[in-house]
């Protein structure tokens, strides 16, 4: 049915990246059709920034935007500076959507609906004429030569002159990105650096965690520790969840984490108030104790703490929450202390891809033009977004990622088309 059409572009995956490059081509004038597996488009996209789509990062230094995909990062030098964070930015604001900047120059849409993102995207593509077709499962490629000539799907061929492959990492499996992709790249003759999963939950062995669920903290500082060693460190937000820790400074240290394990055990270390250290937090907690003498000690804390974290403390400093805060000894009162500037967990475990944000590893960078995304290895083969080895940190960095490749994907794989054509 569908092969007496012969598309300029095949994008397969209808994430983020591979509706940039279909609007992106489409908009140059290409003919494109846009294939994905699932019922809709941009199933992952719809959960990101917990429903409100944290879109991109404020940060517009490529410099830092680059330093923050680690050692990797180089790659995206050329994809930043076509259609980076201003850019991407404009793409939103003058479709519409308004957006806002928020703690850690997160930007997020107005609205806090990530629905409104892939609206934007949606409307994008019928703008340009892209068709799209979904409940399309892509089986393979077939390559003649160093061409790819056409693609299987479940429900029959696509022929097309170039083909963008964006099915994804292998990063919450639920969403439709299953690593289909790496398959695809290898047989085409493309290495793959092993994927993990990255930017993931950690369970912890203490299992009165649970009585914590939902407690977000803002601006507390965790430090990782192997063999009393300091590992690693970050500063920001975090969340207790209902077997452990979660939150953007967790899922940032949770790879540095998992290479730990392999070593033997990791202990991450809570400051519930970085910016007092010992002496200054002892002044404070003993001023909030003359204040409230004849108070209980239950009640103690309530100007520290969230009202949550408060009878936990008090429980693990063994002291009875039923007596007077005056009768309260020094040493009672040090390991309160102890625990607001080392509240201490044992890493049990990190979940695996199905609860990961992220994927690092994919497609051999080595083996895409920059300044393309096309394939060193297939003449008419571009990629984009998580597919390839890149990751970043939370932060709106990965999304930016996907944008940035997606449209350098988009741009060349049709201006290759017209040269091809001699338009
Ligand atoms: C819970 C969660 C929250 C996140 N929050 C944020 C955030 O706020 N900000 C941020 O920057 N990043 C966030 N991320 C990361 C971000 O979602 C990814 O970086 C991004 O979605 C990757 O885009 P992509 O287009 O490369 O792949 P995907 O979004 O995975 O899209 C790939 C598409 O390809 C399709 N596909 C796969 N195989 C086939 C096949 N065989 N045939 C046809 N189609 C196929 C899939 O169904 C899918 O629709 C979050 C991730 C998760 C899991």
């Amino acid at each position: 049915m569908m092969k007496e059409t012969i598309y300029d572009i095949a994008v397969i995956g209808g994430g983020p990246a591979g509706i940039m490059a279909a609007g992106t081509a489409a908009a140059a004038g290409a003919k494109v059709i846009l294939i994905e597996k699932n019922e809709a488009l941009g199933k992952k996209l719809l959960i990101t920034g917990k429903g409100r789509c944290n879109i991109t990062t404020a940060n517009t230094d490529p410099k830092e935007i680059i330093s923050a995909f680690g050692k990797n990062g180089r790659f995206l030098f050329s994809p930043i500076h076509t259609f980076g964070v201003e850019a991407v930015i404009d793409f939103f604001n003058s479709r519409g959507l308004a957006t806002k900047v928020e703690r850690g120059q997160r930007v997020f849409p107005v609205t806090d609906k990530s629905e409104d993102v892939l609206k934007v995207l949606t409307t994008f593509l019928k703008k340009h004429k892209v068709k799209t077709i979904k409940n399309h499962k892509v089986l393979s490629l077939f390559k003649k030569r160093k061409q790819i000539k056409r693609v299987e799907t479940n429900h029959g061929e696509v022929y097309a002159n170039n083909f963008i492959i964006c099915a994804g990492g292998a990063a919450y499996p639920t969403t439709g990105s299953s690593g289909d992709g790496y398959k695809w790249a290898e047989s085409l003759g493309h290495s793959i650096v092993s994927p993990t999963p990255t930017l993931i939950p950690i369970r912890t062995k203490e299992k009165w965690v649970k009585e914590l669920q939902g407690l977000s903290l803002k601006n507390v500082s965790i430090t990782a520790y192997q063999d009393n060693k300091k590992q690693a460190e970050r500063f920001g937000e975090m969340l207790f969840t209902h077997d452990g820790l979660s939150g953007p400074i967790i899922l940032d240290i949770s790879q540095k984490i998992g290479k730990l394990l392999a070593d033997g055990e990791v202990k991450i270390s809570i400051d519930l108030k970085p910016a007092l250290d010992f002496p200054k937090l002892d002044t404070r907690i003993q001023r909030d104790f003359q204040k409230m003498s004849n108070k209980l000690v239950r009640n103690s804390l309530d100007d520290l703490l969230p009202k949550k974290l408060i009878p936990v403390i008090i429980d693990l400093s063994k002291i009875d929450p039923e007596k007077k805060i005056n009768s309260i000894t020094k040493t009672e009162r040090n390991r309160i202390l102890h625990l607001l500037k080392e509240f201490s967990f044992t890493v049990h475990s990190l979940y695996d891809f199905n609860k990961a944000i992220a994927t690092a590893g994919g497609v051999n960078l080595k083996e895409i033009d920059s300044k393309t995304m096309k394939s060193k290895i297939v003449d008419n083969l571009y990629f984009a977004g998580e597919i390839i080895d890149l990751n970043g940190p939370t932060g709106g960095y990965n999304l930016q990622m996907c944008w940035s490749t997606g449209y350098l994907a988009g741009k060349n794989a049709f201006s290759k088309t017209t040269k091809k054509k001699g338009k």
